[in-house]
């Protein structure tokens, strides 16, 4: 069914329909993981957007706790659209108002290719470091970097190599033993889009067509998400 948060034309055709559709059975939160974490009831988000409260829904923490798993809506009997309706009330949200650092991450992103701003030369410098010193325990191992026709095209979550490098050797372990043949980019490598948890979809569309670009540009067949 069409989402909830509609422009005020289109929500006050549908209203109506949609408080009909509604039988308040609760379905949706006796399954939710997070119902009572700061209020949570998503039976009162449904209601705020039948009711036309749509500030009152973007304001609330309601959107932000939800954790867009999609049990509710799996288990709603009238197939209610509730995470589109939770997700789009997020990307109403003023940006300056997205909680916690979600949107200077896809800003950041945006700018320079991955979450956390890290450089283009101290990325392929720390993947040729650890490459290297992997390659004491394997032999021959290296980090291939924007490799055409590599079978898998590896995207990576910008904590690894800013936090945690070493986990990255927990996979390429793995693909050495496997003997296969893959590759990660020099730019745009960012393997988690915050344009989706922060309802951003232009961004988010964004960053998945550079991802896409790298994909075709390099002629692999499978891309790797690590999140
Ligand atoms: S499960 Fe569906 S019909 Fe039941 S209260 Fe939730 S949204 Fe309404
Ligand atoms: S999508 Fe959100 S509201 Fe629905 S069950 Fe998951 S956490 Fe709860």
């Amino acid at each position: 069914m069409e989402p909830l948060l509609l422009t005020k034309r289109e929500r006050r055709k549908l209203a109506s329909q949609y408080a009909e559709l509604c039988l308040t059975c609760g379905t949706c939160a006796g399954g939710c993981p997070v119902t009572g974490v700061d209020g949570l009831d998503v039976r009162k988000a449904v209601r705020l957007a039948v009711l036309g409260m749509d500030q009152e829904l973007i304001d609330s923490r309601f959107p932000w706790v939800c954790t867009l798993c999609g049990r509710c809506e799996h288990a709603c009997p009238m197939k209610i659209d509730l995470l589109t309706l939770l997700r789009s009330a997020r990307g109403m949200r003023a940006r300056d108002k997205v909680p916690g650092v979600l949107h200077k991450g896809v800003e950041m992103c945006l700018k320079t290719g991955n979450n956390v701003g890290i450089p283009k030369d101290d990325f392929v410098f720390l993947l040729q470091d650890l490459g290297a010193e992997l390659a004491e325990e394997l032999p021959g191992f290296e980090v291939p970097i924007d490799k055409k026709g590599a079978k898998y095209l590896f995207t990576i979550n910008s904590k690894e190599p800013f936090a945690e490098p070493e986990d990255m050797m927990f996979w390429w372990r793995i693909l050495y033993a496997a003997n296969e043949s893959w590759t990660t980019t020099s730019e745009n490598w960012e393997g988690v889009n915050w344009g989706l948890f922060t309802g951003d979809d232009n961004a988010m569309k964004e960053i998945v067509g550079r991802i896409v670009k790298n994909y075709k540009e390099l002629g692999c067949e499978y891309l790797v998400l690590p999140e």
